[in-house]
């Protein structure tokens, strides 16, 4: 299985370049794509849903043009996007079975088997009978990804599905995605770098529209080894440093004093001690390797 992107690239309207030459492959497992607010995940995950077309570029999914071939392509697909619908005052259970319905399953004791499969993986049996309209955050995405499985897709895009819920919510959340990632490409978007240190066979970093980088979050780990330095900082010092080594981040530490970490090929100086890199590391680094200056308009 496989889903491969050439060049593609989409500019809005409004002169936004959302998409700029997104050249990936993409494989069964999880897939974590990771960028900040306005990276560009939302605009690539509805392009591969085909909710709208590139400016330019291809994406195939195991050799299907699916640009060209765009209904065959949705019966492979589940897309759950960051905001669905407001349900109505039924049980998840009769829902479910509506939904399967819909999708054309007719026979009674095929969508039992189904409807009840959904539920187990999304680990919501025991509120089946409940109405969806009071479920929590988290239910409420768990029964979104119970209804896109119902006709079994080979290809599941999750938009932001852990913002806004708690952390056992996440929790929860993350271990029924990992449940389907098995079998399936799952591409699921966050600006959560635990969310896919947790999760994910393999990642990019997306910013500007670009992809920074694509690896397995061990791999980019790795990259970092014997780079990453630490330091502690008073408040007021901290400017100081920016100016003059490459600071990936900085945090309070119990003295109330700043955890400093730094980004150098060799040792910054006495001060510094080596620490092993972390996936925020490698985000940060790679983010501030590619920045790019703000403009005024
Ligand atoms: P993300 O999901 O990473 O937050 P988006 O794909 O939503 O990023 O947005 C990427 C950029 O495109 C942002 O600058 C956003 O304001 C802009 N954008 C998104 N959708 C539209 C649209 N329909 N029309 C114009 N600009 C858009």
């Amino acid at each position: 299985m496989i889903l491969s992107l050439q060049n593609v690239s989409k500019t809005y309207s409004n002169g936004v370049k959302a998409l700029d030459d997104v050249t990936i492959d993409i494989k069964a497992g999880m897939f974590g794509l990771l960028g900040p607010n306005g990276a560009g995940k939302s605009s690539l995950m509805r392009t591969i849903a085909t909710l709208q077309e590139p400016d330019t570029g291809t994406i195939d999914f195991n050799g299907l043009d699916i640009l060209s071939n765009k209904i065959e392509f949705r019966k492979s697909l589940g897309y759950l996007p960051q905001e669905f619908g407001v349900y109505p005052k039924m049980s998840a259970s009769d829902l479910l079975h509506y939904f399967a319905s819909l999708k054309g399953i007719t026979n009674k004791s095929e969508r039992n088997t189904i409807v009840d499969k959904a539920l187990e993986v999304t680990n919501l049996s025991d509120v089946r009978d409940k109405h969806v309209a009071g479920y929590s955050g988290g239910m409420k995405q768990r029964f979104g990804i119970a209804q896109l499985l119902l006709n079994n897709p080979k290809l599941i895009i999750v938009d932001e599905p852990t913002a806004g819920l708690d952390p056992a919510e996440r929790h929860r959340f993350l271990n029924v995605l990992r449940e389907i990632g098995t079998n399936h490409i799952v591409i699921f978007s966050t600006h959560i770098v635990d969310d896919v240190k947790e999760l994910c066979t393999d990642m990019a970093i997306l910013n500007g529209g670009r992809i920074l980088a694509q690896s397995t979050p061990k791999e980019m780990v790795t990259s970092l080894a014997g780079k990453i330095w630490k330091t502690a900082s008073s408040r007021e010092a901290i400017d100081g440093l920016q100016e003059q080594y490459n600071v990936i981040s900085s945090s309070f530490n119990d003295t109330n004093d700043l955890d400093v970490r730094v980004y150098s090929e060799t040792s910054p100086g006495a001060d510094f001690e080596a620490v092993p890199a972390t996936l925020e590391d490698v985000y940060f680094t790679t983010l501030n390797q590619n920045a790019q200056p703000e403009t005024v308009a």
